[in-house]
């Protein structure tokens, strides 16, 4: 099955992850900045890790016919220190015209803090500013509503952001539908053992269907699965949905909001 996974963290998987994922039908990934299971003591750790997603990431899912975007931020996790978060911030444009970067991400909100809050705002600004494309985290278990409703109204305040250009990454049955109504691109993660499942995803699926949405793993250095996204096939086939649909959601669809930068290579028709 060919698909693309567009958010996943290559620098915690291993080459033999890389290559299972190739057998398995990636063909692309995209791999948004985020926390690296440790907080970064300065802005200079961040200016290797934005080396990292740059450069050494991209040629290692290219010896395996993958390829590999990008996005840029402080992630909300180390987003608390706000003159930090600002000085890394300031990195940001010496890397944003790289080849594989796609936008700024994955921002957003980790606790619903108020210092949170004004890191994520910066950032929507400087994605208008810089006509970025973005993606978004929304916090987990009893943080993601009322982070979620932080977000969709901080997003409200800026008309001059285009709905279709952003995605409201790590959505569930409650915070989905206000997403997608609010005109968004929506994303689905799927966890091994907590939150979203192949089953639980496939029923907000069902109940709302294929468009503007993405599923992923976001597999990092915790307890994740870079193959998530062929069990979440294989529960769609089980439950009739066509491999039309199933291409349109895991193909398709990432295609489509990543392809609105010029710098995405379309990969299904190759
Ligand atoms: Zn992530």
């Amino acid at each position: 099955m060919a698909f693309i996974e567009p958010h996943i963290h290559m620098v915690c998987r291993t080459t033999d992850e890389y290559r299972a994922m190739a057998q398995a039908g990636c063909l692309a990934v995209g791999e948004p900045a985020f926390w690296a299971g440790y907080d970064r003591s300065s802005a200079d750790g961040f200016r290797d890790y934005f080396v990292q997603l740059t450069e050494c990431e991209p040629a290692r899912a290219a010896k395996f016919g993958m390829d590999h975007y990008t996005w840029l931020c402080i992630n909300p996790k180390e987003a608390q220190d706000v003159a930090f978060a600002r000085e890394v911030m300031k990195l940001i444009p010496e890397f944003i015209d790289r080849p594989n970067v796609l936008g700024i991400g994955e921002i957003g909100l980790n606790r619903n803090t108020s210092h949170e809050m004004t890191i994520f705002e910066e950032h929507l600004d400087m994605a208008i500013r810089l006509n970025q494309l973005v993606l978004i985290h929304t916090p987990h278990l009893e943080d993601k509503l009322k982070g979620t409703r932080m977000i969709l109204s901080a997003l409200k305040n800026r008309p001059e952001l285009d709905p279709g250009r952003v995605l409201v990454d790590h959505c569930e049955e409650h915070t989905f539908p206000l997403v997608k109504e609010a005109g968004y691109w929506a994303g689905l993660t799927l966890y091994p053992t907590s939150k979203l499942n192949p089953k639980r995803a496939a029923d907000i699926l069902e109940l709302y269907g294929m468009d503007r949405v993405w599923a992923n793993s976001a597999a990092d250095w915790g307890d994740s699965d870079p193959l998530a996204l062929t069990a979440l096939a294989c529960e769609l086939y089980k439950r009739g949905f066509s491999r039309q649909e199933a291409e349109k959601l895991l193909l398709g669809n990432p295609e489509a909001f990543m392809g609105q930068s010029p710098k995405f290579r379309k990969v299904s028709s190759v």
